[in-house]
């Protein structure tokens, strides 16, 4: 019985999946202890009850002028505080940009052992064992926290998101913040539009071959036909054929979609570092030799011009 405490993270107003999945991450460990979610904002409190139906016991809302946007600064002096007051047994964050900024400096703050990335846990022997991709996803390893609690980030899209429809007991917490070194003025969004890339279940990624950025139109199309998100390699950015926010790999964004769909991307290790993990991996490329169909569910040999136009009418056809 072990008492989990999870950063719950909103985005335009909409919970975080990722958090959805760490509060079942948190179940495997509490097993039948106790699941706190902590929610920062004014809106959280309206957060409760979805985070009740998806496991969470608790919820302590923190409200304070300084925790509107996310800095670093604060948010740490925050959780610092949460985590003094709740003295949890286990801590779980997102593996987002958030969670990897925060979470070190908790664990260095507190002296933990801390997994990040994380796309599997299990307790063994009384024991929390987090797996995590290493080698690029090459391999996994099995890890524990020998020092302090449990800690780690995880990874989107790698634990379902459970239906335990819980009563929710709120608490509002107050915290102190102070001396803070950071001032954000002002956040100016770039308009990505359409699905996050990060949490999508179905990515279409364009690499070097799709040419232009034109070329990333039919792409866009065939994302829209599945609900899905479109991403880039390194050579389509550098190329400035896409936006950098929208890189996949070593470099860009780590993904779990169930469907990845590799347009042009030829499958240089350092792409492959962000995809490999995806369920089901399609390659379209002119080359039968590309590195990409070794680690492909399904390849198309063929000029992505004439195959994602095709694809996008059928699905188009079959899915209206
Ligand atoms: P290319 O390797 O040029 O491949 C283009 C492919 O398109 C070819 O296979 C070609 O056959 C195919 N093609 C061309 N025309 C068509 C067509 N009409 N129809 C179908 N197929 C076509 N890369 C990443 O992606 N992400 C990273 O995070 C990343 N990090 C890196 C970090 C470091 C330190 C380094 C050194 C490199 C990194 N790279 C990264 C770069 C990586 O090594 C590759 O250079 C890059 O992934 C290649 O991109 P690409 O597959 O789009 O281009």
């Amino acid at each position: 019985m072990r008492k989990v405490l999870v950063l719950i993270e909103a985005k335009a107003g909409n919970l975080r999946g990722v958090s959805l999945e760490a509060l079942t991450a948190a179940q495997r460990i509490a097993e039948d202890g106790e699941i706190i979610a902590v929610v920062f904002g004014s809106d959280a409190v309206h957060y409760a009850n979805v985070l009740g139906k998806h496991g969470a016991n608790k919820v302590y809302i923190i409200r304070n002028e300084e925790l509107k946007v996310y800095t670093t600064d604060a948010y740490s002096q925050a959780m610092r505080q949460v985590i003094d007051e709740v003295e949890p047994d286990a801590i779980l964050m997102g593996h987002t940009a958030i969670g990897k900024d925060l979470a070190p400096r908790i664990a260095g703050r507190f002296g933990l052992g801390l997994v990040s990335d994380v796309v599997d846990v299990q307790v063994e022997d009384g024991e929390v064992i987090f797996t995590r991709p290493i080698y690029s996803g090459k391999a996994y390893v099995k890890k524990k926290v020998v020092s302090g609690i449990p800690f780690a980030t995880i990874r989107p899209n790698n634990f379902p998101v459970s239906e335990l429809n819980r009563k929710i007991e709120i608490v509002h917490f107050y915290v102190e913040i102070k001396d803070l070194r950071t001032i954000v003025k002002e956040v100016v969004r770039k308009s990505t539009g359409g699905v996050n890339l990060s949490e999508a279940k179905i990515v279409i990624a364009g690499g070097r071959g799709v040419m232009s950025a034109e070329g990333f139109k039919p792409l866009q199309e065939l994302a829209d036909a599945l609900g899905g998100a479109v991403g880039g390699s390194r050579g389509a950015c550098d190329a400035e054929y896409c936006d950098y926010s929208l890189q996949i790999g070593q470099t860009g964004k780590v993904i779990t979609p169930d469907l990845y769909i590799a347009c042009g991307i030829s499958g240089a290790v350092q792409h492959l570092a962000g995809m490999s993990t995806a369920k089901v991996v399609v390659a379209i490329n002119k080359d039968p030799e590309a590195l990409i169909f070794q680690i492909a569910d399904y390849g198309i040999v063929g000029d992505l011009f004439e195959v994602v136009p095709l694809l996008t009418e059928v699905f188009n056809k079959v899915l209206v």
